[in-house]
This record gives C-alpha cells, structure tokens and sequence, in this order.
C-alpha cells in the first residue's frame, strides 16, 4: 500500500483505516512533539497530490478487506489539509463505504473558506491547538513566519459555525510548556469559544523531535481535565481494543512502523496478534536492519524507515 496505513491502533478512532494524503514531511508547523520527524518542507501553500491514485488505492483496499474497521482517517505525514483533492477524496470515500471518515489537522489553513468547504462532508474533524498564548504557540508549533495565533483560534470558531459534524479539539500538553494555570485559563477561555463536540488530552506518549518536549504523568494529565472542565478527557495511551487479524506479512510491520513509531503492545493490539509472536518478530527484523528501535520514556519503541 502507498497512500493506505494500517488499521492502526487509534487512541481516539478505534480501529481506524489511515490514509496518508501528504508527502512526508509537508507541514506550516515543525512541531516539538512531532512523531513523524522535523518538517523538511514547510508550507502553507495547497498543493494537487495523487487524489485519484489514492482514490483508486481506497477503492481496491475496502473491495478486498471485509475487517470492520470504525473510521477512514484522512492525516498523513505532514498537514492534510495541504492536499487540494481532500474535498474530492471525501467525496469518493462516501460513495464507496458507510464507514465515517475523520480528519486529523492541524488547524492552521481552517481560517480559508475553500478549506472549511474542502471538509464539510466529513463525519469528524480533529483540529490541534497547544496554546491560546502566542509566544508558547510559537515556541511549541514553531509556524512559518507571518502565520498568527490569532488567525488560527479565528479558523476554528468558523468552523464551528459552519460545519455540521463533530468537532474534537485535540491539545498536546508538555511539561513545562503549556501546563501552568495561565496557559490552562487561557485555553480554556478558547474551549468556551470555539465549543468543541469534546476536547481530548494528549502528551509526548511517543518518540518526538526535541527531547525537551517531555510528557505529564497521568495524574498531572487528569488535573488538566479537571481544570478544563467536562468534555475534557485524557486519551494519551487508551488504545481501544482492535479485532483480531492473521497472516501478517513482515512487509505490513515495516509499513506500519515506517509510518508511525509503536510499542510490541501496540503492534500487538491493532494486528491482534500474541504478544509473544510479535516481540519475536520484531527482534528479528531489527536483527535483519530492516527495522529500528530506540527507548523513550522507559518503553522500547520501533519504527521503520522511508525510503524517500
Ligand atoms: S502539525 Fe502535526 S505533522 Fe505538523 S509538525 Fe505538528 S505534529 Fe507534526
């Protein structure tokens, strides 16, 4: 599969069908806490890319595939959001399954109509936003020049305006960037604003960029929920459990590990394989260099490698 990943064990979605609509790594952030790597090409500007191959991917994957899966998640290894055909992939998607789709973005074209237009057919819209206070946007997010904070919170009350379906803002809280009471009244000043269908809780679970985006624990996460109040929630490692799936191909782990770096647990859970058979597996093809592994937080991670 090129376009297609997964299904991947979603902390949010579920078993969620990912499908990459960006080139990596294509983004107008070069976020701290990224898990795909530093921005090599950082843009604001919509580019056309590959709309009807990953259409044609999309079709021929829900043709030969009868594993139920709970969401098509439109994200990528970069912005989405960037691609002009997204509105053209929605649309394709819808006639093809009943499975909703989700789109996970950063937020920060939301403020253009046409992009507002581009998603309105989708059943969930997973926008981003770390800080309601510039200099931490900043220094957390690290945008293109010109880009304001001010245009981006603006992006996200007209969406919530306009669009029909749900809304689930997603924030990444770092120790010591975000975390203090004046970054949370200010968020949550934001929240009351924008009004979200749910605001979900996140933080540097997985390897990341710079190592000084470092994680809260899960009792300093669930006091951020408390302050933010109802709606708020905690999703960092709940992976929800996913329906079990045989005859994986060595191929199908390094894929999925070149797209996002995962624990033998995880890899696990969303292949509902042993625990035993996949840690074997994965020692093997990091013997065989076909895969890498580094420790973060305690937790051994694997990941894989593009070739581009
Ligand atoms: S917005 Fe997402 S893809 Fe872009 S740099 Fe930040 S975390 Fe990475």
């Amino acid at each position: 599969m090129t376009y297609l990943f997964g299904p991947v064990p979603s902390r949010r979605l579920g078993r969620s069908l990912g499908v990459d609509l960006i080139p990596r790594k294509t983004c107008p952030y070069d976020c701290v806490y990224c898990e795909v790597g530093p921005t090599t090409r950082q843009t604001l500007k919509r580019f056309e890319y590959q709309a009807e191959a990953i259409i044609r991917e999309l079709a021929a994957y829900l043709r030969g595939s009868a594993a139920a899966l709970d969401f098509i998640t439109l994200a990528g290894s970069g912005e989405p959001t960037l691609n002009l055909g997204i509105g053209r992939i929605i649309a394709a998607v819808k006639e093809i399954t009943d499975t909703p789709v989700a789109i996970l973005t950063n937020g920060a074209l939301l403020h253009h109509p046409e992009v507002r237009r581009d998603l309105a057919h989708a059943d969930v819209i997973l926008p981003s936003l770390d800080s309601a206070i510039e200099a931490t946007w900043r220094a957390m997010d690290r945008p293109l020049p010109g880009m304001t904070l001010s245009q981006m919170i603006g992006g996200l009350e007209a969406l919530r305006r306009e669009y029909r379906g749900r809304i689930w803002l997603e924030i990444m809280i770092l120790k010591g960037w975000n975390d203090s009471r004046e970054e949370l009244s200010a968020l949550r000043r934001v929240i009351e604003k924008v009004a979200p269908d749910q605001v979900q809780l996140n933080t540097a679970v997985r390897p990341v960029v710079e190592d000084a985006a470092q994680p809260l624990s899960e009792e300093e996460m669930q006091a951020v929920a408390d302050f933010l109040g109802e709606g708020a929630e905690v999703i960092a490692s709940s992976p929800r459990p996913a329906n079990a799936e045989t005859a994986v191909s060595d191929a199908r782990f390094i894929e999925m590990l070149a797209r996002r770096p995962m624990t033998a647990a995880d890899v696990a859970e969303v292949l509902g394989l042993p625990l035993e058979l996949v840690q074997g597996r994965l020692e093997r093809l990091c013997t065989s260099g076909l895969i890498c592994h580094t420790l973060h937080q305690k937790q051994d991670f694997y990941y894989g490698q593009f070739n581009s």
